[in-house]
């Protein structure tokens, strides 16, 4: 989501005549948009912001002026806090007011005002005001929804992103057919819950995600289809469904499912059991049984006993993940989680984790090996490790590395798969075109 935010923010820059530059030394503007769903990911920026500010330093005694943005979730969390922990920042914007950008800007440049903060929850939608989306590249992102109306016990989203609202259906299309015109061939729908989504069609009908796939699957040109993220509660039968009929629904379903045990599941506020999971997944793979699937997990969760954790692990043997997100618990100030008795100790979570990701990355690796030898047809996105190398990604989204020239940038090729590794995989192009 956050890049999706960031690109629509970058394309509002260029249309101000902005460019971007990869040397931060050269930059007029620097504009950091921050993620706030764990500790680590916040602590980040204000250790990028320093060294910020050395640079802005630097750039003044050349007479040259720096302005520094932050915009994102952790501006909606700290709010003001941002300016008294990092003073030299001349705006600041949560994830619901990205639109304003430009104004604020103007404002700024006509030395009208400096340390804006703008934290609201606005009634109009910033979808309204964006102006329209451009690709970058073969594969692009496509936001259907914003914030989240779960409130998992441990998580900030509802707080820094509000309650969950659909995009209109005709909106999304329309974004879509443009994003097409100017080059993609992969959208892949973005939401905190997209099977949640309920957003109006034409008449004032709310559709659901089913409906949208089923829209998205008639546009001419788009050759891949995906949507993230997923919650297991409301994976309903219509959506099934569309992993049987729909052949441009990419075989890859992120599905998270957090921890195998029912208690801490329960501790969560997940409204899915690991019995319950599991179903959604069984139909799912009856509905396509090439499906595979990928998954968040949070480990050492307040009061998460050795016997939870293996229940974690047992879920996994039993999908048999072919990629997954893996986190320590982190404390969330305001979320409920942060207050429950029994937080583990970090020794403890570390770990928990090293022994989960060991399995996950067996399960990858294994995956992976076993695409040696067969043909993909692979979506090349940008330049290899060197030259004369594109790299690109497989219905599985698997990342794989082969010889092609830049005219077959934003094309899908089919390529032999030749090797493996956890990560990525080497391959040949099989035909030209
Ligand atoms: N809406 C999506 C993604 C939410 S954030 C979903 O429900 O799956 C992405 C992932 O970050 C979550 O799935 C969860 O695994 C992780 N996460 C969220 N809050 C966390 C926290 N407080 N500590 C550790 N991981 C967390
Ligand atoms: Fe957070 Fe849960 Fe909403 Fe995902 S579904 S964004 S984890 S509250």
């Amino acid at each position: 989501m956050n890049v999706y935010d960031s690109h629509r923010m970058a394309m509002m820059l260029q249309d101000m005549g902005y460019v971007k530059t990869d040397l931060q030394q050269d930059a007029d503007l620097v504009l950091f948009n921050t993620c706030h769903i764990r500790e680590k990911a916040a602590e980040k920026l204000f250790s990028d912001l320093g060294r910020a500010l050395m640079i802005k330093n630097e750039r003044a005694e050349n007479g040259l002026q720096t302005v520094i943005g932050v915009a994102g979730c952790v501006v909606q969390a700290e709010d003001e806090q941002i300016f008294k922990r990092a003073p030299f920042v001349d705006f600041a914007f949560g994830p619901l007011t990205y639109h304003r950008l430009p104004q604020i800007l103007k404002d700024i440049e006509a030395e009208k005002q400096s340390c804006v903060l703008d934290t609201n929850f606005p009634a109009e939608s910033k979808f309204d005001f964006l102006p329209q989306n451009k690709a970058e590249g073969g594969c692009s992102f496509l936001a259907i929804q914003e914030g989240c109306n779960n409130f998992c016990s441990y998580c900030v989203v509802p707080y820094t992103r509000g309650v969950e609202y659909s995009r209109p259906v005709e909106d999304v299309l329309a974004e879509a057919k443009r994003l097409i015109s100017t080059g993609t061939k992969e959208i892949n729908l973005l939401g905190q819950n997209v099977n949640s989504y309920h957003g109006e069609d034409a008449r004032g009908v709310e559709r659901n995600l089913a409906y949208l796939l089923n829209k998205m699957a008639e546009l001419d040109g788009l050759k891949r289809l995906r949507y993230t993220t997923s919650y297991p509660a409301d994976v309903d039968d219509d959506l099934i469904l569309c992993h049987k009929n729909l052949d441009i629904l990419m075989p890859y379903l992120h599905l998270p499912v957090q921890s195998g045990s029912d208690r801490i599941l329960k501790l969560m506020n997940r409204r899915h059991t690991a019995e319950t999971y599991l179903e959604v997944i069984g139909k799912l793979k009856d509905a396509n049984p090439n499906l595979r699937f990928s998954s968040d997990f949070i480990v050492g969760f307040p009061s998460e006993t050795d016997e939870d954790f293996a229940a974690t692990l047992d879920i996994v043997d039993k999908v048999g993940y072919i990629q997954a997100f893996s986190f320590k618990y982190s404390k969330r100030p305001g979320t409920p989680a942060a207050d429950m008795e029994g937080q583990i100790p970090e020794k403890v979570k570390k770990e928990r984790l090293d022994i989960l990701q060991t399995k996950l990355f067996d399960l990858q690796t294994k995956f992976n090996q076993a695409s040696v030898g067969k043909t993909f047809d692979v979506l090349f996105e940008s330049s290899g490790r060197h030259k004369g190398q594109l790299t690109g990604r497989t219905p599985y989204m698997q990342n794989v590395y082969a010889d092609a020239s830049n005219n077959d940038l934003g094309q899908i090729l089919k390529v032999k798969i030749l090797s493996a590794t956890t990560n990525s995989l080497e391959g040949k192009v099989a035909n030209n075109g």
